[in-house]
């Protein structure tokens, strides 16, 4: 088994190319879910710190050398981004680790690359694309340009807080904004880097900053700060209402990555050796801590007892342990807070008389991490979409099993939700794969499979899940102002 040395990291602000404490020298303590250590010591910003941050951006973009270089050698430098990330792939992904508590393979092998493919498919994307020009009678010249609104402000979760930061920070950057990020505060270690990859990469200083604090006032105070232009947010759907009436008197554009509550719909035909595997993965992955996680299951009752079999066998399966262990599958929940908050879901289900299929409490564990954040893969079946275990968030390891006769009641119960990011489906009838994918009201639609990204895809929310869309053009609609330009030749 590996471990990483618990040293105390120190975390400073990156401002206008360099790192900086806080004006009052507050800081915040951050600690390792799996064991309770402190890992980390934060510089918390002060409403004059965000101020001088968003300040930097503002000079930063207003004096031009970012927005106003070649593209190619503006893209460069942006996959030299790339480049240094899959150099320190595996520093990266040890600090995922050791800061959100996600198994270390995943992060190296997943979300790290990923990371740095974000910033590379921008570059190359933005490099690649056209302009647009309207034939019109000769006398004139007509053609559109995309210009950078600004200054970018990134607000970012702790769930996968590396690879969902440089998927804003790709295009935000490739389109010529300059960023103030803003990392959630529970796990601020990997994003802490950016600032000092993008120097070394050669992107000029005060282009990328980062602000460390906490989201009531540090994330408040870059919403309201009139120096910032757009905010792009990835987070709860309660906060994005915050942001949205914190942001309106300087009338921000917003792009929001919300909650979701997703239906992963079994229907009796579904090849169920694809079917159980990929289920479990969207079950549990970063212990549930997924936006796009699969955590209602819809399954027919003519195969609900093969299902719930098969599927109790593969979570007791699931390796839970210290997530920088190679073999580690599910590691423990974020933080305490967050831990007490899924815990009590378990309260919940039993008033509601859900039945517990397997799970429900501490998971054995080794010394070292007896004081972590631990909890088993949790499943429960219950035939009452409407009980709040199928309707809330729960954002951990705990998922519901809900039977269903026939496809319109799937649909009916997969669209009964507050939120619309993703929706899966399993099924070997082609006809029905498109009918259910055309009917559940949501984002992306999976069908046979869950969690493939092609970045130029379009990826965003229905409903409560988010506002707007990123990937591709998507996201550089969002990142960029149209401006139309008529030229009379004569
Ligand atoms: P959160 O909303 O609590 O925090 C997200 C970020 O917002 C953090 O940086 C936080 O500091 C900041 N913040 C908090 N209050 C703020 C305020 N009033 N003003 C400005 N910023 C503020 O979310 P979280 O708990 O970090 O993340 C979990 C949530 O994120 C879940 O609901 C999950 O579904 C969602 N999520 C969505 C996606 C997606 O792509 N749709 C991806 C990952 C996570």
């Amino acid at each position: 088994m590996t471990t990483v040395e618990a040293n105390v990291k120190e975390v400073q602000h990156f401002i206008d190319g360099g790192y900086a404490a806080s004006s009052d020298n507050q800081t915040f303590e951050v600690k390792n879910p799996a064991t309770q250590e402190v890992i980390a010591v934060v510089a918390e910003a002060t409403e004059e710190d965000v101020e001088k941050v968003c300040k930097a951006a503002r000079l930063a973009f207003d004096s031009g050398p970012w927005r106003t270089m070649a593209v190619a050698e503006r893209c460069a430098k942006i996959r030299r981004m790339a480049d240094i990330i899959l150099e320190r792939k595996e520093e990266i992904a040890r600090l995922e680790a050791l800061d959100v508590g996600k198994p270390y393979s995943h992060a190296f092998t997943a979300e790290v690359p990923r990371a740095a493919h974000n910033l590379k498919f921008f570059a190359d994307f933005v490099e690649q694309r056209g302009g647009e020009t309207y034939p019109m009678e000769d006398a004139f010249l007509n053609y559109t340009r995309y210009e950078p609104v600004g200054v970018a402000g990134l607000i970012t979760p702790w769930n996968a807080p590396f690879m969902l930061t440089t998927w804003k920070l790709g295009p935000a950057l490739a389109a010529g904004n300059t960023i103030v990020i803003k990392p959630a505060e529970m796990t601020p270690l990997s994003v802490s880097l950016l600032g000092e990859i993008a120097k070394e990469a050669g992107i000029p200083d005060g282009v990328v900053n980062v602000v460390h604090g906490k989201g009531s006032v540090v994330g408040t105070a870059v919403t309201k700060n009139t120096d910032v232009d757009l905010i792009s947010f990835t987070g709860s759907t309660a906060t994005g209402k915050a942001i949205m009436r914190n942001g309106a008197d300087s009338l921000k554009k917003f792009s929001f990555e919300l909650g979701g509550k997703a239906a992963n719909i079994v229907f009796e035909d579904a090849d169920l050796e694809k079917a159980i595997p990929v289920s479990i993965q969207a079950a549990f992955l970063n212990s549930g801590q997924v936006c796009l996680a699969g955590s209602r299951i819809l399954v027919q009752r003519s195969i609900l007892d093969t299902f719930i079999e098969k599927f109790k066998a593969a979570a007791e399966a699931l390796v839970v342990g210290d997530p920088q262990a190679e073999e580690t599958k599910m590691g423990p929940l974020v933080s305490e807070e967050h831990f007490n908050k899924v815990k009590s879901y378990l309260d919940i289900a039993k008033e509601e008389g859900a039945q517990l299929v397997t799970g429900g409490s501490t998971p054995d564990l080794a010394a070292h991490i007896q004081n972590g954040y631990y909890l088993q893969p949790t499943v429960y079946v219950h035939d009452n979409p409407k009980a709040r275990i199928c309707q809330e968030e729960i954002f951990g390891p705990v998922v519901t099993i809900i039977p269903f006769d026939t496809e319109e009641e799937a649909l009916q119960i997969a669209n009964d939700t507050d939120y619309g990011l993703n929706g899966v489906v399993w099924t070997e009838n082609l006809k029905r794969a498109h009918r259910i994918s055309h009917g559940v009201r949501a984002g992306t639609i999976w069908v046979n499979c869950w969690f493939v990204r092609d970045l130029r895809a379009p990826f965003g929310g229905f409903k409560k899940s988010g506002i707007g869309r990123e990937g591709g053009h998507h996201s550089l609609e969002f990142f960029t102002e149209a401006k139309n330009i008529c030229i009379a030749l004569n």
